[in-house]
C-alpha cells in the first residue's frame, strides 16, 4: 500500500506544519477588546459538543500523535490574521469547470465569507495552457492528467499574490501530484507564503453525488484555510479541524468548528459571533447540509442575543 502510505505522509506534511518560523512577521497587532465576550460565548456552546472519539485503526490519530491546541495556546503563537491591509481571501480557479462545479465554487465562496467574515475575492480564471508541459504528466495508474502542485504554489500563486491577500487558495478539477516518487495528493499549502491548492478530482461526481461533492469541497476548503490562520488539528472534540487519513474519516468529520477552534476564528477575524451563527444555520438549511444543520441550529439558539 505504498500509494496510501505516501498519501498519508503528504497529508501529514501539509496538515502538520502550521507552526513555522515567520508567523510573527505576518501577525496583526493584538487587540483583545472582544476577548471577554468570546470567552463567555465559548462556554455557552461547549455543552453542545461531543468529545473526540478514540481513533479506529487507520484513522489519523491512530498514526499521528498530535498535541492539539486550545484557544488560549493559539493566542500565544501570534498567528497569521487579517490586518487592515491583508483583508481578503482570494480564490483562484485553474482549468475548466462545468456549470455544476462553478455553482459549487460560488456556494463555497459564500460559505467561506460567513465562516471567516472576510471578502472572498476571485482571481481571473487560469486556463491549463498556462501550465507548462514540465508541470503536467499522465499518471501511470489512473491514466489521468495531473498538475504539479509545487509549480502552482511557487510559480503561479506566490508571484501573483495580491497585496491585500491574507491567503490565496487555488481550486482545480485536475488531479495533483507534488513531485518525484508521489502518486497523487489532495492538496498542498505553503503556510509561510499564505498560498494553497486543492483538487476536486477525487471528491466524487458533482452531478450524481452533488450533496456529497459540495460537502467535501466546503469541508476541505475551510479546514485548510483555517490551517493558514495557524489553527492546528483538533483532538479535543468532534470538529472540522480533526485530521483525516482517508476519505471515510474525512466524510465523518463535521463541518462545524468546536468551541476551542471556532473561538480562534472569532478572535483572529474579529467576528460578530451570534450573527455568524445565525447565518451558518441558514446556509446549512438552504444547502441541505443534513449532518450539520441541527448542530448549527443549536449553536445559533445558544448564542442568540
Ligand atoms: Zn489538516
Ligand atoms: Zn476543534
Amino acid at each position: 500500500m505504498i500509494v496510501n502510505r505516501r498519501h498519508a505522509l503528504q497529508l501529514g506534511l501539509l496538515c502538520g506544519s502550521s507552526t513555522i518560523l515567520g508567523w510573527k512577521l505576518f501577525a496583526a497587532e493584538a487587540d483583545d477588546t472582544l476577548l471577554p465576550t468570546y470567552l463567555v460565548q465559548m462556554e455557552k456552546i461547549r455543552p453542545l459538543f461531543t468529545k473526540k472519539a478514540a481513533p479506529e485503526s487507520g484513522d489519523w490519530l491512530a498514526s499521528h500523535k498530535e498535541p492539539g491546541q486550545t484557544f488560549a495556546q493559539y493566542r500565544t503563537i501570534a498567528p497569521n490574521r487579517p490586518t487592515p491591509v491583508r483583508k481578503k481571501i482570494y480564490l483562484q480557479s485553474i482549468g475548466t469547470f462545468t456549470v455544476e462545479q462553478e455553482r459549487v465554487i460560488d456556494t463555497l465562496r459564500r460559505f467561506m465569507g460567513i465562516v471567516f467574515g472576510l471578502e472572498i475575492a476571485l482571481m481571473p480564471p487560469l486556463g491549463l495552457e498556462k501550465i507548462p508541459a514540465a508541470a503536467q504528466r499522465t499518471n501511470g495508474f489512473t491514466n489521468q492528467r495531473q498538475l504539479l502542485s509545487t509549480h502552482i504554489l511557487y510559480q503561479i500563486l506566490k508571484p501573483n499574490r495580491p497585496a491585500d491577500a491574507v491567503a490565496v487558495l487555488a481550486i482545480t478539477n485536475e488531479d495533483l501530484w507534488p513531485g518525484k516518487d508521489w502518486n497523487f495528493v489532495f492538496g498542498q499549502a505553503s503556510l509561510g507564503d499564505r498560498v494553497g491548492v486543492w483538487s476536486t478530482a477525487r471528491m466524487g461526481d458533482p452531478v450524481r453525488e452533488a450533496q456529497l461533492f459540495l460537502r467535501r469541497v466546503l469541508q476541505v476548503a475551510v479546514h485548510e484555510t483555517a490551517h493558514m490562520f495557524g489553527i492546528k488539528h483538533c483532538i479535543a472534540y468532534e470538529c472540522c479541524m480533526n485530521g483525516a487519513n482517508h476519505q471515510g474519516e474525512s466524510d465523518r468529520t463535521p463541518l462545524v468548528f468546536c468551541p476551542e477552534c471556532d473561538a480562534k476564528l472569532w478572535w483572529a477575524c474579529k467576528l460578530d459571533v451570534p450573527k455568524r451563527a445565525k447565518e451558518l444555520h441558514e446556509f446549512a438549511e438552504k444547502h441541505q447540509l443534513k449532518s450539520d444543520v441541527a448542530q448549527w441550529k443549536h449553536i445559533a439558539e445558544a448564542l442568540a442575543p
